[in-house]
């Protein structure tokens, strides 16, 4: 998969700006408040139609302009591709890919997919159970239409069971429903918990890998996936999953009363991360948090090969600072294999980049070279 040229027209701080992307290694240089992390920014948009920085379509709006567009030229599966969105200028936003309207902005990701690494991802290690969570679902809906299906309806489920759980207080009646909610919520709860399982031992070996390289052999970075307590084994039968998710909830149901919130589930699960045998939450240092989160994300790209057999393009936002030059080495000359766009702030920094363009952007304008 390539990005081969992106456009935009009024988006963030651009005006009208056309790009040419180098196939294997585009670096993106400036100083602070350029326009670095909005052209990345686009390419996000163009695989999933919305920005990982906001929901308000209005602040991807140039200041003083009515609307926004972005177009991009791709290469996949042996097809060149042209997705485009515009929005705002008064009409409902727009997706067509090759001049054909999309029903969905999901369509964007059948064309570009992106793996997406920024500042705040050290999130992954620092944050609770949620920020891992998080990942795991974007990861795997991105993967699996089965999953993402599966996971709208245990979190409708999860919404309703809440209502109910708050209520019943009052409406007593209610309590009657709940059985037929925990099955429900069972009989998904495995389907998640399969997935999960199964990406997570594939992101433990792949991300065990890079930080080992990444810290040239020091450290050891070890994954696992943890669920409902009662289960036995999460890659097991999902009749098996089922009654063990059943006999947690029954187990938590009181609790569940008392506390008026659902308690039992793997709306809970998390993916612990251990570096050298210790949490990396608890102890890790900024460098070592960075790395952690890198591999993370790398290994994600790795599973998204082995699933899609194309690497999605790697978007590397401000991931050079913090790092020793040893695993800015490792960093750079890893872009060996897939598409990759790294931003930077210094130059100096690039002198073992092996491959590649350099473009400087300089007040929303980007020059190549
Ligand atoms: P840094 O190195 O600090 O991360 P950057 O080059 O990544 O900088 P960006 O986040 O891309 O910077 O932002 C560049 C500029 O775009 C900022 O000054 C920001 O205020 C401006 N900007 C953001 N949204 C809009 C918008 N809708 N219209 C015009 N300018 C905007
Ligand atoms: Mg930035």
């Amino acid at each position: 998969m390539r990005l081969d040229a992106l456009c935009l027209e009024n988006f963030r701080n651009y005006a009208l700006q056309r790009i040419d992307f180098d196939p294997v290694c585009s670096v993106i240089c400036g100083e602070n408040a350029q326009g670095k992390t909005n052209l990345l920014e686009a390419m996000v948009c163009l695989s999933c139609g919305r920005s990982h920085r906001t929901r308000s379509e209005r602040e991807l709006i140039r200041f003083g302009e009515e609307g926004y567009r972005l177009e991009a030229s791709i290469h996949t599966r042996d097809r060149d591709f042209l997705s485009r969105i515009e929005a705002g200028y008064g009409r409902k936003k727009r997706i067509t890919i090759n001049k054909a309207p999309a029903r969905t902005a999901a369509e964007l990701s059948q064309i570009l997919n992106t793996v997406f690494f920024c500042p705040e991802d050290l999130q992954l290690i620092r944050d609770g159970p949620a920020a891992r969570r998080r990942f795991l679902d974007i990861s795997l809906c991105q993967l699996r239409p089965r999953y993402a299906a599966a996971l709208a309806e245990y979190q409708r489920l999860h919404e309703h069971k809440t209502r109910i759980l708050r209520d019943c207080g009052e409406r007593p009646d209610l309590v009657a429903t709940l059985p037929d909610f925990n099955l429900r919520m069972a009989e998904t709860g495995a389907v998640l918990i399969h997935y999960r399982a199964r990406f997570a031992g594939l992101l433990a070996s792949y991300a065990a890998t890079a930080h080992s390289e990444c810290s040239g052999g020091r450290e050891e970075l070890t994954l696992a996936y943890q669920t409902v307590k009662t289960v036995t084994d999460p890659l097991g039968g999902h009749q098996q999953l089922v009654g063990q998710l059943l006999a947690h909830q029954e187990e938590h149901c009181y609790a569940e009363l008392s506390s008026r919130q659902c308690l039992s589930g793997p709306h809970k699960d998390d993916l612990e991360v251990q570096l050298d045998g210790r949490c990396a939450r608890s102890y890790a240092s900024q460098g070592q948090t960075r790395t952690a989160a890198l591999s993370l994300k790398l290994a994600a790209r790795e599973i998204h090969r082995e699933i899609m057999g194309e690497y999605p393009i790697l978007l590397l936002d401000d991931v050079l600072s913090e790092l020793d030059p040893r695993r800015q080495e490792y960093v750079l000359n890893r872009l060996g294999s897939g598409q990759v766009f790294i931003t930077c702030c210094e130059e100096d920094r690039l002198h073992s980049l092996l491959k590649g363009t350099v473009y400087r952007v300089d007040g929303g304008a980007v020059t190549a070279g």
